[in-house]
């Protein structure tokens, strides 16, 4: 075979031309502090289209993770609402999956009861959870580690529990808390790439994605859009269109197997 590189894949959906997945109209959210209410979310507006990641960029402390908790059915919004797929938001949505920041994985199971717990709410079958499960496990490269414990994984690995626990369910909307961020860079990297390359090859059930980061290389390397979130109160301060056409796919295959390779 020869040595020419494999052409650049198009991805599977057009970017941000779809049907609206998600839009996060007017949103405030306050906490009660003692001496009197910290605003932390301030007049917040946002859309999802199908085919789009959109990534939030913001200082620790915006409101980033208020922001995906409301938009995951966690909290309610003090003002404003959010509509998914049409219909307002009241709890969480079926469809909507979340990746957080530090992992969040049940120390006492396995990767492959850890992935099957995100399909438990929803009533599925054991067998039909195990098939799942599995072909989750497979997906995302963690294959062999079905019957391992967190502690005995890499930090990594137990994100890609995270993923295939958040992919498991089929999502429409996948939410990411800073996914990488409790990851070594080069772990990172190889996190990002490994995930955008299923995401374009159009492997994910996902419809849209939204990220929010604290790392601006990230957020350009991973999104088609950045919103940026000022802080005290969080607010929408700029929109960014990242202008090139496949970003996910800058990086030089002989690099990153050297990468992979470390
Ligand atoms: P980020 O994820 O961007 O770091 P957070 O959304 O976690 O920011 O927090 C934003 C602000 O809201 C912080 O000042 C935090 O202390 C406050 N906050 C978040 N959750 C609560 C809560 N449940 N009660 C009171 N204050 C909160
Ligand atoms: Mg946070």
């Amino acid at each position: 075979k020869d040595a020419v590189a494999t052409p650049v894949q198009a991805p599977a959906v057009s970017r941000g031309a779809g049907q609206e997945i998600l839009n996060v109209k007017d949103v405030c959210r306050g906490f009660d502090k003692t001496q009197g209410e910290l605003l932390v979310l301030d007049d917040v507006n946002l859309t999802l289209r199908e085919g789009e990641i959109v990534g939030m960029l913001g200082r620790s402390g915006s409101g980033k993770s208020t922001l995906l908790r409301i938009i995951a059915g966690l909290i309610q919004p003090t003002d404003g609402h959010v509509d998914y797929l049409g219909k307002p938001l009241s709890g969480p949505a079926e469809g909507v999956a979340m990746v957080f920041q530090t992992f969040a994985l049940f120390p006492w199971l396995t990767v492959l009861q850890n992935v099957e717990a995100g399909l438990e709410a929803q009533g599925v079958g054991a067998r039909e959870r195990r098939e799942r499960a599995l072909a989750a496990i497979d997906l995302i490269g963690l294959d062999g580690f079905e019957n391992a414990y967190p502690r005995e994984l890499s930090g990594g690995m137990r994100q890609r529990v995270g993923f295939a626990r958040a992919l498991v369910v089929d999502p429409t909307l996948l939410l990411m808390d800073e996914p990488f961020s409790a990851l070594d860079v080069l772990t990172a990297e190889t996190l990002r790439t490994d995930l955008l390359d299923l995401w374009t090859q159009g492997r994910l059930p996902i419809k849209s994605v939204l990220i929010v980061t604290h790392n601006i290389e990230e957020a350009v390397f991973m999104c088609d859009r950045i919103l940026v979130l000022s802080s005290n109160p969080g607010k929408v301060v700029a929109e960014i269109q990242v202008p090139f056409k496949h970003p996910r796919n800058r990086l030089d295959p002989a690099f990153r197997r050297l990468v992979d390779d470390i």
